[in-house]
């Protein structure tokens, strides 16, 4: 089943309520009663790439929809009022119970997210990170299994994402 885009689903205005909502271009709906202007912005997300002594990378199988199974690298959505460094050091705590020393932004790509039935349009920033002396990655609450993995055995269809894929292809280069 594919996702439907934010634009596609609404059709009544959430101020005015009348039949005359719709979407203007990619992520802005106006109502042609009452000019409301609605945006539907990339939301930011944030992942870390860690790579261990051997160079392999840390890698987490997903437990839950979008992409249940398939590998991601840690982090997560950037809260309201977070600073994308606060986000990375947030989740990758949640998810593998690292605490980050040191991080440095890396790259950034876009992405779809599809989650019940809503296509999420994110902007990923993946951030190089060195965890602290002596922590080490256990699956939290949101993961199936750590890994490890030699950048040159991950297999495209392993990988959760878009945004995922280009990045090891980023790292590859
Ligand atoms: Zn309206």
């Amino acid at each position: 089943m594919n996702a439907a885009l934010p634009e596609e689903i609404f059709s009544f205005c959430p101020r005015c309520g009348q039949h005359t909502f719709a979407p203007r271009r990619p992520g802005l709906l106006v109502c042609s009663s009452c000019a409301l202007h609605f945006h539907v912005n990339a939301a930011a997300a944030v992942a870390a790439v860690i790579f261990n002594r051997h160079g392999q990378l840390l890698l987490l199988e997903r437990l839950h929809e979008p992409a249940r199974g398939l590998l991601d690298l840690p982090g997560g959505f950037v809260d309201h009022m977070e600073t994308a460094e606060e986000a990375l050091r947030r989740e990758v705590m949640e998810e593998t119970g690292l605490t980050l020393a040191r991080v440095a932004f890396l790259c950034s790509f876009p992405n779809r997210y599809d989650y019940r039935g809503i296509r999420y349009h994110t902007l990923d920033l993946f951030f190089t990170c060195t965890p602290q002396e002596g922590s080490v990655p256990h699956p939290a609450d949101e993961t199936a299994a750590v890994t490890w993995r030699a950048l040159d055995t991950l297999r495209p269809a392993e990988l959760a994402f878009e945004s995922v894929r280009r990045v090891i292809t980023f790292l590859n280069a």
